[in-house]
């Protein structure tokens, strides 16, 4: 019989979460202040570690108002303590816009993360290059970086050794799903990513958008099922025969998204095309495309 298929319904509009949240011991949340329709209600930035010397995994954009909320919840997380040091997912600018600005609060901080270049100097700060499997750590903390390319060349989830958790960037979103643009991103290994994150012994995932996830392993499964659904339905959308531009393919598959997010879904679409297409199985004749 075949197995229900799971996939991603949710959506990142309307949600709402709280400004700072404590999640363990290790770890609370500091919200970005710059919700939208791609980042729900911001991205989430992280404190995590025990005692005077934790890490801000994360940045945030440098919303003004971010600047009173760190420092306020830095205060509540470790008394009397200062950041040891800026870990970073990835280049985009909601993730490291905010460097400068936690210089401002704190002064010059090292900043971790895999290199990108062209696209790093949005921090305005000296990067400290990291590969898949740099330890980092912090008092109470053990993060091993993960190098999870697909939304980003340069995309790093961290796991946290001590609670089985996995902050997985824009790898795995709290809600919705996560673009892969088709340009910089690359699908095909998105979805190697997300098998690869299958193999982790995890309990849960602290997403950079959106809430906590407490079902990990389904979660990444259904990540995985709604990307090949789409794929299949950009198959079928193309068995008509007809070569078809990527917005023809989306007024047919993504019926339940609205109109607004269609220039959205057609950059995605492109990217299931670019994964085809180096897969043999569909041809681009100009700015058709057709089945191989
Ligand atoms: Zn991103």
């Amino acid at each position: 019989m075949a197995k229900a298929q799971r996939v991603v319904t949710d959506s990142m509009i309307g949600l709402k979460l709280p400004d700072f949240a404590r999640h363990s011991d290790r770890v609370a949340t500091v919200l970005g202040q710059n919700p939208g329709p791609f980042t729900g209600p911001g991205t989430n930035t992280y404190i995590v570690g025990r005692g005077r010397r934790p890490v801000l995994l994360d940045t945030g954009a440098g919303v003004p108002v971010y600047q009173d909320l760190l420092p306020h919840a830095l205060g509540e997380v470790s008394p009397g303590g200062r950041l040891e040091r800026i870990v970073c997912t990835h280049a985009h600018a909601d993730h490291i816009g905010g460097v400068p600005q936690v210089y401002r609060c704190f002064g010059e901080l090292e900043v971790l993360k895999k290199p990108w270049p062209g696209k790093d100097e949005v921090a305005h700060a000296a990067i400290t290059a990291i590969e898949d499997g740099a330890m980092v750590e912090a008092e109470g903390v053990t993060l091993r970086a993960i190098h999870t390319p697909g939304h980003a060349p340069d995309h790093l989830c961290y796991y946290l050794e001590e609670e089985r958790a996995l902050f997985t960037g824009d790898v795995v979103l709290g809600a919705g799903t996560t673009v892969i643009p088709d340009d910089t991103g690359d699908l095909g290994q998105y979805m190697e990513s997300l098998r690869r994150l299958l193999e982790l012994d995890l309990a849960l995932i602290y997403p950079a958008h959106g809430p906590v996830i407490r079902n990990p392993r389904q979660k990444i499964e259904e990540y995985i099922a709604h990307r090949e659904l789409r794929e299949r339905q950009v198959l079928e959308a193309l068995a008509g025969g007809a070569p078809l531009e990527p917005m023809q393919i989306v007024k047919r598959i993504y019926v339940d998204v609205p109109e607004f997010l269609h220039a959205a879904a057609s950059n995605s679409v492109r990217s299931h095309l670019k994964k085809l297409r180096n897969e043999g199985r569909v041809t681009e004749h100009e700015s058709r495309w057709s089945l191989s």
